[in-house]
């Protein structure tokens, strides 16, 4: 099938929910894409932020492939080796002590979400509600729809599940004054990738932290999209030196296979028992077997060094852009998730479209940030040529 003709099926059968671009992509390699017409893309989506070891890492593939062959799904009535071995390696490099894996984002942050009203009551305190910041993306499931700070994604879905609450991100005095005696945990992404690549301040996590310890609260990361080499270091966390109690993770835990996991420390995982909380397909041999080799690789072959030089490389990159066009406001991110703020009136989905069609993928977020997440194997020389192609499109744009 062509470009075309995969289009026109997508048109008849698939639900209307995403804003495509009209091509399809068939083939990954590295830091390339290739749709079906053979058309050749340099690639800083990373298919949002999932494909980290870039497309078709070969030991991803070759973990696949010898996983397919021997099991590819048996249910946690069992034990999962691959599973098992995973948990460790997550729990060795990060603050937690156990893992429940899931399929997806939301799921993770559902899980963070169940634990964290389950741990107050098995204390017998009477604790359920969730502070989350405004422009803040947890998912789409209804729970992590009302814990999204962004009416743009509830509406028309209302009433939206009760007892969260939003503060402006960056502000610790507002979140003080929305805990109540019935406030269960704060729930924040340390950095916000779908509401505009938003750094937190030097200080922010930090006093979060403290005001969640102070108040007997907890404290969740959503490094679903941050996590996993994203900003340089294996967990974002690690960055601000701030440790949470609960942290979800996805997009880039498995190389590109569908995978959720909710991390989190002994005495806050032990409220989840046998029978209260479960997915079938949740940590299934072949997902984790792609985990635990793409885990290895961001380990063993300098992925988080080259994340730190690239990302760095990228930001001087942009900030030469900047410098020459003035409708760029601010350049803001850490490691490989970097953003490039517009003027009001500048439309980002132009610059996209127009890069698109220079055969380079880049996406917008919150309608004025550009946001670059190339593969964390990005070179120096992807990025010198993402610079020239984004280049001659700004200079398009430019009045
Ligand atoms: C993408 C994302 C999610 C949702 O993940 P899905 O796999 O789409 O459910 C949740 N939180 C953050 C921070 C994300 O970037």
């Amino acid at each position: 099938m062509n470009n075309k003709e995969i289009i026109g099926l997508t048109a008849n059968h698939v639900a209307n929910t995403y804003g495509r671009f009209p091509v399809a992509m068939v083939k990954g390699k590295g830091t390339r894409v290739w749709d079906a017409d053979g058309r050749e893309y340099l690639d800083f989506t990373s298919g949002l932020a999932v494909c980290n070891l870039g497309h078709c890492h070969p030991k991803v593939v070759a973990a696949i492939k010898a996983q397919a062959e021997t099991l590819i799904h048996i249910s946690n009535l069992y034990h999962i080796g691959p599973q098992s071995e995973l948990a460790k390696l997550l729990t060795e490099n990060s603050f937690a002590n156990k893992v429940f894996f899931c399929n997806s984002g939301a799921e993770a942050n559902e899980a963070s979400i169940k634990l964290a009203r389950k741990y107050f009551s098995v204390k017998g305190e009477s604790r359920f509600q969730i502070i989350s910041m405004e422009k803040s993306f947890h998912g789409r499931t209804m729970a992590t729809l009302a814990a999204t700070g962004q009416k743009k994604f509830q509406a028309g879905f209302e009433p939206l599940l009760e007892k969260f609450h939003y503060v402006p991100f960056n502000d610790v005095e507002a979140v003080r004054k929305a805990v109540t005696g019935s406030t269960a945990a704060v729930m924040v992404e340390p950095i916000q990738g779908e509401g505009g690549v938003n750094v937190p301040s030097d200080s922010f996590l930090g006093e979060l932290k403290a005001l969640c310890k102070e108040a007997g609260i907890l404290l969740i990361f959503d490094e679903v999209q941050v996590g996993m080499g994203r900003t340089g270091t294996l967990f974002a966390y690690e960055n601000y030196g701030v440790v949470p109690d609960i942290m979800s993770l996805a997009k880039g835990l498995a190389g590109g296979v569908a995978i959720g996991a909710m991390l989190a420390t002994d005495e806050v995982a032990s409220a989840f028992t046998p029978g209260t909380h479960a997915s079938t397909f949740g940590g299934n041999p072949l997902a984790t077997a792609a985990g635990l080799a793409a885990l290895k690789a961001i380990k063993e072959e300098g992925v988080l060094e080259n994340c730190r030089k690239s990302g760095e490389y990228l930001v001087k990159k942009l900030n030469e852009l900047k410098g020459v066009f003035p409708f760029i406001k601010e350049i803001r991110g850490k490691g490989l998730i970097i953003g490039a703020e517009l003027d009001e009136g500048i439309k980002g989905g132009d610059i996209v479209k127009e890069c698109l069609s220079r055969g380079l993928l880049i996406n917008c977020v919150g309608d004025k940030t550009l946001r670059f997440i190339p593969a964390l194997i990005v070179t120096k020389e992807d990025i010198d040529m993402m610079t020239v192609t984004l280049k001659e499109v700004l200079e398009g744009i430019r009045k």
